[in-house]
């Protein structure tokens, strides 16, 4: 005689939930476990979106104030310095006379310096500090 549907359900019933632990024990620790893991990388991805969500404005604020003119003149200015070439004139010792004249990025001229250790050399000279260094050798 097969079982009825009722028969069926009070079957499963009784075998309870423990019945139904002990069968899928390992399961329900791998699922605790990626739960876990989950909660943790949601709790970690939470924070990494409030830290961001609390520079942001810091963020927006400093694009702001990057785009007003009088920054952007000054960051430019900055990016100007850096594409020039620093005069890498030893002044004190080449033109000891005249050594705050130097323009120090604004090496235009490429000089001769004389360096016991490596013989002559070429280096980037500002204009003043050519001229100064030309004035010093005729007069030395
Ligand atoms: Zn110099
Ligand atoms: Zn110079």
């Amino acid at each position: 005689m097969r079982p009825s549907r009722w028969q069926l359900r009070q079957r499963a019933l009784a075998l309870g939930p423990r019945g139904w632990d002990d069968a899928t024990v390992s399961d329900d620790r791998d699922t605790e476990f990626a739960d876990a893991l989950a909660e943790a990388g949601r709790r970690v991805g939470q924070a990494m979106t409030d830290a961001l969500e609390r520079i942001r404005p810091a963020v927006g604020a400093l694009a702001e104030v990057a785009n007003r003119p009088e920054i952007r003149a000054v960051i430019e200015r900055a990016q100007k310095a850096l594409r020039r070439r620093p005069c890498l004139c030893f002044c004190l010792r080449a033109h000891p006379a005249d050594h705050d004249v130097c323009e120090m990025l604004d090496a235009v001229i490429t000089g001769q310096c004389h360096s016991g250790l490596l013989g002559d050399v070429d280096v980037p000279l500002c204009a003043p500090c050519a001229a100064a260094r030309a004035a010093h050798e005729f007069a030395g």
